[in-house]
């Protein structure tokens, strides 16, 4: 496996705000509004995209020989620090579909590839980043960040079924050690056990994160703390066409906002959760990255507004 970046210029000397560790893709999707192959996509791409909007976020990850030298171009134009961007032989690829319920992505085929391989190797100018985002990925690479990192502030984690499938004993190592935990419904009941999400995140809460996130597609997300309960509306969305993303854009514009405000109070998670139902909103507008390409941090800012209206009564 080769560091890319070394071929690549626009490497920041600076200390960037987020670490995001998780897969960059070759997407295949398939909605009722159409479909795409090989588009850009993975946790890290959507995660990074949408942390960029508050912060600088730094990307761990690998990708392979047939990656589009344009996504390429994309991820450097905004401003995402690549030097911990592999290369190996092929990219992940994964092949969805979403039916009439746009809240469930059903996967046709998740192919490694590169992953398989994948050890993480988070570069000496990254280790001391404080906000350290492992979005969706092999557990044992989430592991893996943390041992190579030095004493983050915050650390996110998010996963998917797949893993609570293939790799749960890991998975649940890297959730002890996290922060703040990202599920969406379908997920939380499945890794507690339980068809109750206040219990599964009471349960959550036990293991070690401060702070549970049970994201519930186009009807919001619940933030559960020790003590108090939270939970932010869905944008009443009319044009969703692709939800691809949605989960790893929330997450990116959930530490994003975090990392720049460098508030961790629980007031603040509140805003941060509100901003990440906002990113994720657009994202579903438009497939693969095509909104969140689109969109200045003005529509942020303007949708955000939306939101305190609609819980004021
Ligand atoms: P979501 O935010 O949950 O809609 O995440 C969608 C992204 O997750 C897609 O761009 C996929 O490439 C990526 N993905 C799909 N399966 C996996 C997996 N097993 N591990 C990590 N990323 C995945």
């Amino acid at each position: 496996m080769t560091k890319i970046l070394k071929r690549m210029k626009g490497t920041r000397n600076k200390l960037d705000d987020v670490l995001i560790i998780g897969t960059v893709a070759l997407d295949t999707i398939e909605t009722p509004f159409g479909k795409v192959d090989k588009a850009l996509g993975g946790s890290a791409t959507y995660a990074s995209f949408a942390a960029s909007f508050f912060s600088k976020p730094a990307l761990i990850s690998v990708i392979g020989r047939d990656f589009p030298k344009a996504y390429l171009g994309l991820l450097q134009k905004r401003g995402i620090n690549l030097k911990g961007l592999e290369m190996d032989d092929k990219t992940f690829h994964w092949e969805g579909f979403y039916e009439y319920d746009m809240n469930e992505a059903k996967t046709r085929k998740t192919e490694l590839n590169s992953l398989e391989r994948f050890k993480v190797d988070v570069p000496e100018s990254h280790k001391g980043i404080k906000y350290v985002f492992l979005a969706n990925i092999d557990p044992e690479q989430q592991l893996e960040t943390l041992r190579q990192v030095n004493k983050p502030e915050l650390v996110v984690i998010d996963t998917m079924n797949f893993w609570i499938n293939n790799k749960k004993k890991p998975l649940m190592e890297a959730i002890k050690k996290a922060d703040v935990l990202l599920l969406n419904d379908g997920e939380a009941r499945q890794l507690f056990s339980t068809a109750n999400l206040a219990s599964a995140a009471n349960s959550a809460l036990n293991l070690g994160p401060k702070a549970v996130i049970i994201k519930k597609g186009e009807h919001g997300a619940l933030l559960f703390t020790k003590n108090k309960h939270f939970n932010a509306p869905g944008y009443p969305l009319e044009n969703i066409k692709d939800p691809t993303g949605c989960g790893d854009s929330f997450g990116g514009a959930f530490i994003g906002y975090l990392a720049k405000t460098k508030d961790l109070s629980e007031r603040n998670f509140r805003k941060a959760v509100v901003y990440g139902s906002v990113v994720a909103s657009h994202n579903a507008e438009d497939f693969g990255l095509n909104r969140l390409k689109r969109i200045t941090i003005r529509d942020i800012e303007q949708r955000y507004s939306e939101f305190h209206d609609m819980r004021e009564f």
